[in-house]
């Protein structure tokens, strides 16, 4: 669909009467004057004369007082100049060629200088329209703030286009609007001066009364622009080509605009991710400091022989976890958690990861089995002391929350790229809908018991640091009852190169 906008057309081709006036009185003083000396003159200096009179005509006034002139001074040559004067008719029939070489000369000349003229016009027009849209596109770009932008563009677009208001509408319209239809169809519309709206673009183009533009930036429609007169728009020809240039730099203003609340979103989330990390700094530090003062208390107030100490104790230190945890994650989250992969044969993880649970281990026998022991040594790339830090976290859930007595096993083996490092044990297992769940912080599902002493952290720190790492953790039922929590880690062959 095209459809065109546009200003009144400008008079070009009409001079006011009195450029007339004064044109053919010229053309009257010249030819009393010339008739004064008529026996002195040659036929030449006559048409030279009448040429030049119809030259300055078509330069003052246009195509049209230039012929009219041409034809003026035709009629006079002829009826003056040419015996046997005060008659049209001629003498000599050669006299005839002279005057229609002058015709022909003037009749171009009058032509050739209007079009001049209007290639002159046009010109100016587009040097106006050049003007106009580097001055939008300035304001786009110079304004402050992305919304000072916005008002800029479309206080240019109403004095560029003469008209009352213009709008432009970001975000989302009200349902039902005109503005929602033309941003979802990412086509124009118009609504008349008699109120109907014009949605195919075929419309009686002089009674608009507002005209609705999609704005299009990188071939998504990011707003629609709504110029609108009460008086009525008139809609024109090349007009239109300026109309979709001028929404194209609105389009780039509210594109602008939308990128900028992007980024001040994204740099406040990274501000409040910030201060999140220097609380969670600050409070574990100043928290410490206390909890040693308790546990030390405490410990004294056990050896007096007073036995809730005990819990006061315990609970120090759960917080004291809790603590660490919390500092632990929010150092994974922002990345600034130092992981520094290197070459680690795996018996030297687990077996500092058994030496860690050895002391609750009492209740869960812990069976660990590497494959292929005696024929190869099972190498990969990780940093020892975060994935033990993980390991741990997996084997003391398995030990948490599986009944006293039920062995735990850790088997290690190695699948193409990965070291697959299997934690199974004999608890309740993870319902289906919780298995992804339970990854995340501070997540436990309804029923777990509150008394086990984790902090809803430990998958978490556990996954992220794998992760971290390249690697990963997975969950799986295990096949007998109860679940199995595989760690991967890359894998690397031994020795390296
Ligand atoms: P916490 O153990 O402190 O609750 P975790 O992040 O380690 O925090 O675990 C989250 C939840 O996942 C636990 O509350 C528990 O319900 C479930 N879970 C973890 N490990 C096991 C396991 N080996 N068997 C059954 N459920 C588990």
């Amino acid at each position: 669909m095209r459809w065109r906008v546009g200003p009144k057309r400008g008079p070009l081709h009409a001079a006011p009467t009195t450029t007339w006036l004064l044109w053919v009185a010229l053309l009257v003083v010249a030819t009393a004057g010339m008739l004064a000396v008529r026996g002195r003159l040659d036929k030449a200096h006559v048409a030279l004369a009448y040429l030049l009179i119809v030259l300055g005509g078509s330069a003052g006034g246009g195509r049209r007082l230039g012929l009219a002139l041409a034809a003026l001074a035709f009629l006079a040559f002829d009826y003056l100049f040419l015996p046997p004067y005060y008659t049209l008719a001629l003498a000599n029939p050669l006299d005839g060629l002279v005057l229609l070489a002058f015709l022909a000369t003037s009749a171009v000349a009058a032509e050739l200088l209007d079009r001049a003229r209007a290639e002159a016009a046009r010109a100016e027009a587009r040097a106006v329209e050049v003007e106009r849209l580097a001055a939008i596109g300035a304001e786009a770009l110079n304004a402050g703030a992305a919304e000072d932008a916005i008002s800029a563009i479309t206080s240019v677009i109403r004095s560029t286009l003469g008209v009352a208001r213009c709008e432009i509408f970001q975000g989302d319209p009200p349902p039902e609007s005109l503005v929602a239809w033309v941003r979802a169809n990412g086509h124009p519309a118009i609504e008349q001066l008699d109120g109907t709206v014009s949605l195919s673009g075929v419309a009686s183009w002089t009674s608009a009364h507002a005209v609705l533009v999609p704005l299009e930036a990188q071939g998504r429609t990011v707003g629609v622009l709504r110029i609108e007169d009460p008086r009525g728009i008139t809609l024109d020809g090349p007009w239109w080509h300026f109309l979709t240039a001028l929404s194209y730099y609105a389009a780039l203003g509210v594109e602008r605009t939308r990128l900028e609340g992007e980024a001040q979103h994204a740099a406040a989330l990274r501000e409040a991710d910030r201060l999140k990390d220097a609380l969670l700094a600050g409070v574990s530090h100043d928290l410490r400091t206390p909890l040693t003062t308790i546990k030390a208390l405490a410990e004294e107030m056990v050896g007096g022989g007073d036995e809730r100490a005990l819990t006061i104790q315990e609970e120090a230190d759960r917080l004291n976890r809790m603590v660490a945890d919390l500092l632990e994650l929010s150092q994974l989250q922002s990345g600034s958690a130092p992981v520094r992969p290197e070459l680690n044969a795996v018996d030297d993880l687990i077996g500092a990861a058994l030496q860690r649970v050895a002391g609750v281990a009492a209740a869960h026998p812990i069976v660990a089995h590497v494959e292929n022991a005696e024929t190869a040594v099972l190498v990969g790339r990780f940093d020892l002391a975060q994935s033990l830090r993980a390991l741990v976290n997996l084997l003391d859930n398995a030990m948490k929350y599986s009944p006293s007595g039920t062995p735990v096993e850790v088997t290690v083996r190695r699948d193409g790229e990965w070291l697959l490092i299997d934690v199974a044990d004999r608890g309740p297992g993870v319902p289906v809908a919780e298995r992804d769940r339970i990854f995340e912080p501070f997540y436990r599902p309804p029923g777990t018991p509150p008394d086990v002493g984790g902090t809803g952290l430990g998958l978490s720190i556990a996954r992220r640091l794998a992760e971290a790492q390249g690697g990963g953790v997975r969950l799986a039922p295990r096949e007998g009852g109860g679940s199995t929590f595989t760690f991967l880690l890359p894998a690397a062959d031994f020795p390296a190169v």
